[in-house]
């Protein structure tokens, strides 16, 4: 079977290896339009606010003779009557079954003076491809002041990451609210603080009208309210959108992303799939990795036969108990921006009560930048806001994925954890897991699996990535496998059996 897959990003590249991995006979041609190899995009923030190297980001990708990697190259129509692919060099690739792994594109906002013929102007940049973050960084030595546009996640992270490499910050948003689908008006507010003392000024309910340039250079913004700010960059994070133009050219049904079924496939043709940020699965795309590769093992799997479809088998019910656990997690917002932890789930910011028996419990602490807000459903913590408090953070996102029961005053959620500051948390107590407790969300990697590469040999977190791929994504849990090796080879040098796991997991 030939199979073509368009897009080698972090779901394209994974999907590659897993298939040629599972399939002896398969021959797979990737058509990539980055220059590069497959890289952590995740931690391209990270990059930008100095804290990683790009040259840790790149990823594993399939080689050997069945697979053929065109890097800089695009793929430019489908045919799919023919069910051949062009490429921008003008190769012809024929197919039996093609995946779309095409990713998203960074919203661009309509702003006057941003763009000309040759596309943005010095100093003006997106935050989507390596390319953009090596650029941000290239200019940081001659850049004294920056402006972000977009408090979202994205924006937050490059904001904090400006500030933490010695600029003077303005971080510009619409809404009234940072993160205005996740934070209410009192954890807005908190965070606005948090940011102010690390060197960010946040201006809401405007957004900017014009970049204007010196000699094509951009040196201020003017802002829709007439109010003039110097700068030196412009980051532009004002969302995503799925790339789906070259699919709706080869007559794909498309909406926000590619149409797709529950097996990723497209409705108008069982040769076409696709996976990652670039698809609209039934329950509709989220944006995080952990969905794209989650697809991508559910595609190999179906085509090794390894599912059967029908929907009836135990097989298939424990796929599907998977999926619904696997959205849950995906509910978690962690923002990753240094000098600030902020991290939401579940129900939260201004969420409508409606009908439900839900319980809400806050502690607002603005002089240390605190807010803790809990959401109790039924003995279920069913949301959280948490801005400033990294051991409360974790302790109760293993509550909320864990769907643990809560005490019965759910005020204890909130005062547990902060009397144990200082000390040892129970969620960062790697012993006492179980098993089947997930360490590593982005990959759904258990303790279990964990422990059992380590028995097997791996003596370092890179080797547990390589062996089970934990902390391959976000990097999130990469302390907590450190923590298990310890745990482990200090329990394997005392002869006893390394301790059955009970306890919390961060991805
Ligand atoms: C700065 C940043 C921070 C993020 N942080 C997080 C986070 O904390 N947690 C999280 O879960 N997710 C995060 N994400 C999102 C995460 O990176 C994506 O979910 C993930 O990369 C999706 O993988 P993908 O393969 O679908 O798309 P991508 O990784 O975007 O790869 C798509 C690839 O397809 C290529 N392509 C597009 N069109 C064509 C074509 N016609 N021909 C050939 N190639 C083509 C693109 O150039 C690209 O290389 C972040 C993203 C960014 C940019």
């Amino acid at each position: 079977m030939n199979v073509i897959v368009i897009g080698h990003g972090m779901v394209g590249s994974r999907f590659v290896e897993d298939l040629v991995a599972a399939d002896p006979y398969v021959r797979v041609t990737v058509l990539g339009r980055e220059a590069t190899g497959p890289y952590n995009r995740v931690l391209l923030s990270s990059v930008v606010a100095g804290k990683t190297d790009p040259s840790m980001l790149a990823m594993t990708a399939a080689s050997g003779d069945r697979v053929r990697v065109l890097e800089g190259v695009a793929a430019v129509e489908v045919d799919r009557e023919a069910r051949l692919v062009t490429d921008s060099a003008g190769e012809l690739h024929r197919y039996d079954r093609l995946v779309f792994a095409t990713g998203s594109r960074a919203r661009i906002p309509d702003i006057h003076g941003i763009a000309t013929d040759r596309g943005l102007i010095p100093g003006v940049s997106v935050l989507k491809d390596l390319s953009d973050a090596t650029g941000i960084v290239e200019r940081l030595p001659k850049a004294r002041r920056a402006v972000v546009l977009g408090a979202g996640v994205l924006g937050l992270e490059v904001a904090t990451g400006l500030a933490a490499r010695g600029l003077s910050v303005t971080l510009v948003h619409h809404a009234a609210r940072l993160m205005e689908r996740q934070l209410g008006d009192a954890a807005s507010q908190i965070a606005s603080g948090s940011l102010h003392r690390l060197g960010v000024t946040v201006i809401t309910e405007t957004s900017i009208a014009e970049a204007l340039d010196k000699r094509g250079n951009l040196n201020a913004v003017r802002l829709t309210d007439g109010r003039q700010i110097l700068t030196d960059l412009l980051v532009m994070c004002a969302g995503t959108l799925p790339e789906t133009s070259l699919a709706r050219r080869a007559g794909l049904p498309c909406e926000r992303g590619i149409c797709v079924d529950e097996t990723c496939a497209s409705p108008a043709d069982p040769r076409v799939f696709a996976v990652g940020d670039c698809a609209q699965p039934p329950e509709g795309g989220t944006g995080l990795v952990a969905q794209g590769w989650d697809q991508a093992s559910r595609v190999v799997a179906a085509w090794a036969g390894a599912v059967d479809g029908s929907g009836g088998s135990d097989g298939s019910r424990r796929a599907d108990a998977r999926r619904e656990a696997d959205d849950d997690l995906t509910k978690v917002v962690r923002v990753k921006a240094p000098g600030l932890e902020l991290v939401t789930m579940g129900l939260s910011g201004k969420f409508d009560h409606g009908e439900r028996d839900l319980r809400a419990v806050r502690i607002s602490d603005p002089a240390v930048g605190r807010f803790v807000e809990v959401v109790v459903s039924h003995g279920l913590l069913v949301g959280a806001t948490v801005v400033g408090d990294k051991a409360c953070a974790t302790e109760l996102s293993a509550m909320y994925t864990r769907m643990l029961p809560v005490p019965a005053d759910p005020a204890h959620l909130i005062v547990r954890p902060l009397a144990s500051m200082g000390t040892s948390s129970t969620a960062k107590a790697p012993a006492d897991m179980d098993d089947a407790d997930t360490v590593c969300n982005c990959n759904t990697v258990t303790k279990g699996a964990i422990a059992a590469a380590i028995h097997d040999g791996c003596a370092s977190v890179d080797d547990v990535a390589r062996a089970t791929r934990a902390g391959t994504g976000c990097g999130d849990c990469r302390s907590v496998v450190g923590e298990l090796i310890q745990v482990c080879t200090a329990d394997a040098g005392s002869g006893d059996k390394v301790p059955a796991l009970a306890g919390r997991g961060e991805g």
